[in-house]
């Protein structure tokens, strides 16, 4: 540790932890559960949890670190970098739709890489929706963003949408 002012000695610890975010993660993947399993690393963990239920200066001190731009500015880095961003979205749709990222991709180059019903491969900011069925939880396919709340607002409804085709060509 090069530093002994507790200050610089944060800063240098936070972009040593960014320079080498891969080594350390894959380290963490190779001993982490390892290094979590052991009865002091267990005991440590469960001493932690205390400190969330027993000392509300120290919960209120992390709190007000976070809302510093420092925390901030720290925390827009890091979800920024790409594998992070994709681990999150893996998280969100497994969470979601109980499907991986790399299972979600596959269904989009199924259907050609566009969206399902317009067929464009503009995704807007939304980026790609998976669409399901609300009831059954089956998922129907992948749209952009405009046809997915097309769909809603016109609640789903096969016979409301060709009503309104038929209603369009009639001019
Ligand atoms: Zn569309």
């Amino acid at each position: 540790m090069p530093y002994k002012d507790a200050e610089k000695k944060k800063v240098y610890n936070k972009i040593y932890r960014m320079v080498h975010l891969d080594k350390l993660r894959a380290h963490d993947k190779a001993y982490g559960k390892i290094y979590r399993e052991q009865s002091e690393v267990k005991e440590r963990n469960k001493e932690r949890g205390r400190v969330r239920e027993q000392r509300p200066d120290v919960m209120a001190k992390r709190k007000a670190y976070r809302q510093t731009l420092e925390c901030k500015e720290y925390q827009r880095i890091y979800h920024n970098q790409p594998d992070i961003k994709e681990r999150a979205r893996d998280r969100d749709l497994q969470r979601n739709y109980g499907i991986t990222l790399e299972i979600f991709n596959s269904i989009l180059a199924g259907q050609g890489g566009v969206c399902a019903i317009c067929g464009t491969s503009d995704w807007m900011d939304k980026g790609p929706v998976v669409d399901h069925d609300h009831d059954s939880g089956v998922l129907r396919g992948i749209l952009c963003g405009r046809c997915n709340t097309a769909l809603g607002l016109l609640r789903h409804r096969p016979g409301v949408l060709k009503a309104g085709a038929a209603y369009l060509e009639r001019t």
